[in-house]
């Protein structure tokens, strides 16, 4: 197993989503505008666009776990083993998401291949 692939790819990934988060954070910040130069529709798109960026940050952060998790198990030494059954997960799998936790039968996925 190319450990060292991986760990290179969950890094990556990591670098890759901690700039967006940064690059986005404007998007996340309470919503103040001059209500003067602004109408009321523009609040509510500024708002819409807040809980957007928020929901994106959310799902940004829950990835970020799973991503750390995985380098977890790495120094641990169990990366490629499902944290359910205990069994290695096949390579193929970790090939698709090298941080998925579990093997295909504890995932409870019916996808071929894997
Ligand atoms: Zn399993």
């Amino acid at each position: 197993m190319d450990i060292a692939g991986y760990r290179q790819r969950i890094e990556g990934e990591l670098k890759a989503l901690a700039q967006a988060s940064a690059g986005a954070k404007a998007d996340r910040a309470p919503v103040e505008l001059d209500q003067q130069s602004v109408g009321r529709l523009s609040r509510m798109d500024a708002m819409q666009v807040q809980a957007m960026a928020k929901e994106t940050e959310r799902r940004r952060q829950g990835r970020m776990d799973t991503l750390h998790a995985a380098l977890k198990r790495m120094d641990e030494g169990d990366f490629g083993f499902c944290v359910a059954c205990g069994e290695q997960i096949a390579a193929k799998r970790l090939d698709l998401d090298p941080a998925v936790a579990t093997c295909i039968d504890c995932a409870g996925g019916s996808r071929q291949g894997a």
